[in-house]
């Protein structure tokens, strides 16, 4: 009998089939296998629930649909306390969010009405870039507990074998609900830039594939067995086959799409413009007057009809299975100010948090905050401007001040255009007080190094201005100084404290510009003093 290690079964197909598709497009990789696969990169999968949080007690994930009693008001404030505007898109999911998930109570309790034929809400949401419609969706998942799934419709492509297939998105649900596929089917996903795959004839779109994508997002929202296994995936396939060969039983093997719901979102700004001739032509009987310089666009797709939307190149089948449509408007540079101040997912809460974390705090006056909002209105992305100039205000300060006496600050108009010059100056105010920082991060060290190494090492006052010399001179922290000139210590050290016990080390201007060279003189007396002891 050979003593070799039988080969792996599942390795060998997986090597094999690596060596068939390596020149074509045909993905193969190890879902499930191998944690590098690309398959996470085309997913934002977030703001679902983890599946602890969605069980109770019972340990039932769908706990929390079978009671379902949620009244659309009860939502839309829900909804208020995050995303700030958006009146009319909150008014409207709430109302199809409401409908749908009592759908789904009736329905897991086995008493939907079978006379009744139920038409799934999937919707609809138009408008710029950065303005709550992913957070809407975001927040509401979370609030019901289903697991959410985003991504952009142009990573789809017919066939998924270039780019990916949208039956992934249905995949991908199943990872977001940890594994469980009965949550997963009432979850939601959640496609955006839906309005780059309108087809070539239209006008807006791009994608000569972008036709049969909408057909195959088409049988998703209408009702299909989605495969957990990617059929393009051979890997996972082989992984199937394996498992029940084992005698490992796959409960399920298909996740039906019946009671996801699905929210497709785009800009559509190419759109607006064409309801406002619309609407200038029914009106006046004469074309539309050219946009004025900062005409918000969007105001006009809440007039926008299903034929606006099949003349823009989508499937009329498609936009069929749309039927609760919305948009949401662009946000003022006042309304940016209140996301700041009063949206319970402010990102200044972040960075209040951030700063907390080093014993900071700041103060923002009322002229900074709309600063702030005015300037990130000019990014022209929605609310994601305030992250872009937040970032922009505060990543020196995160930076720099953690490692100063600072604990408390003012973020000023003035600091919203010159962060730099006033952090100098914030830096400047304090310098006074720099030296006991540097002193405490000495001690700080030398108490690390006793606790890891059970030696004293005492820090003479030279020895102290030296460092911190040589700390501003290379701009450097003492931390990482320490770290470079000890890191020997601990072994000569013990070697010392072999030959003389000696536990507490005083350490000297020497020991800090030559730290090596020092500690060897410090064995070698030790050797020494050993020997002549010992005569
Ligand atoms: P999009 O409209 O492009 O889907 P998002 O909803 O992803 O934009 O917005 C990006 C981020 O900006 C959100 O995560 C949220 O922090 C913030 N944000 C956007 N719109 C609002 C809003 N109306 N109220 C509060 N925060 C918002």
């Amino acid at each position: 009998m050979s003593d070799k290690e039988p080969t792996n079964p599942f390795e060998e197909i997986q090597r094999q089939l690596k060596e068939l598709f390596k020149d074509s497009n045909v993905k193969v990789s190890a879902r499930g296998f191998d944690e590098s696969d690309n398959f996470n990169d085309l997913f934002e999968a977030e703001g679902g629930p983890s599946l602890e949080a969605a069980k109770n007690e019972s340990g039932d994930p769908l706990q929390k649909l079978r009671h379902f009693h949620l009244k659309p008001k009860e939502v839309r404030d829900h909804l208020n306390r995050f995303v700030i505007r958006q009146e009319a898109a909150k008014k409207v999911l709430s109302v199809a969010i409401c409908d749908h998930y009592n759908h789904v109570r009736r329905s897991l309790s086995g008493k939907s009405d079978q006379l009744v034929e139920y038409s799934k809400q999937n919707i609809l949401v138009l408008g710029p870039t950065g303005v709550g419609k992913t957070y809407l969706m975001k927040n509401i998942a979370k609030l019901i507990g289903v697991p959410f799934v985003k991504a952009d419709a142009t990573k789809f492509s017919e066939t998924g074998y270039v780019g990916s297939d949208v039956e992934d998105l249905v995949r991908d649900l199943v990872k977001a609900a940890d594994g469980n596929i009965e949550l997963a089917e009432h979850g939601i996903i959640f496609v955006d830039e839906i309005d780059k795959i309108a087809s070539e004839a239209g006008m807006g779109g791009r994608d000569v594939s972008g036709r049969g994508v909408q057909i195959n997002l088409l049988k998703l929202m209408e009702e299909t067995e989605v495969n957990l296994f990617s059929p393009t995936d051979m890997l996972s396939q082989m992984q199937a086959a394996m498992e029940i060969q084992r005698g490992g039983q796959i409960q399920r093997k298909t996740i039906n799409t019946r009671n996801i719901l699905f929210i497709v979102s785009g800009a559509f700004d190419k759109l607006a413009i064409s309801i406002k001739k619309r609407i200038a032509n029914n009106e006046m009987g004469f074309g539309a007057p050219p946009q004025e310089a900062d005409e918000d666009m969007s105001t006009y797709l809440r007039f926008a009809e299903t034929t606006d939307f099949t003349k823009y190149g989508f499937e009329p089948e498609f936009i069929g299975r749309v039927p609760v449509r919305v948009a949401c408007n662009a946000l003022s540079k006042d309304d940016l100010a209140h996301i700041l101040t009063n949206s319970e997912g402010s990102l200044l809460h972040q960075y209040r948090q951030d700063f907390r974390g080093y014993g900071i705090d700041f103060n923002m006056s009322a002229e900074a905050i709309l600063a702030i909002a005015e300037t990130a209105s000019k990014e022209g992305t929605g609310a994601r401007g305030l992250m872009t100039v937040l970032e922009r205000l505060f990543r020196d300060y995160k930076f720099e001040l953690p490692s100063t006496a600072i604990k408390q600050f003012d973020v000023t108009s003035e600091m919203i255009a010159d962060p730099a010059a006033c952090l100098q100056e914030l830096k400047a105010a304090n310098a006074h007080l720099q030296h006991e920082v540097w002193l405490a991060d000495i001690k700080r060290f030398a108490t690390q190094f006793e606790k890891e190494h059970g030696f004293t090492l005492e820090f003479k006052p030279l020895a102290q201005e030296t460092l911190i010399e040589e700390a501003l001179e290379t701009d450097r922290s003492i931390q990482s100084l320490c770290e470079e000139k000890f890191k020997d210590f601990q072994h000569g050290l013990s070697i010392i404290n072999r030959n003389s016990g000696q536990t507490v080390f005083k350490i000297g201007k020497l020991a800090i510009k030559n730290p090596d060279k020092e500690l060897s003189q410090w064995v070698v007396r030790s050797i020494d003093k050993t020997k002549s002891d010992s005569d």
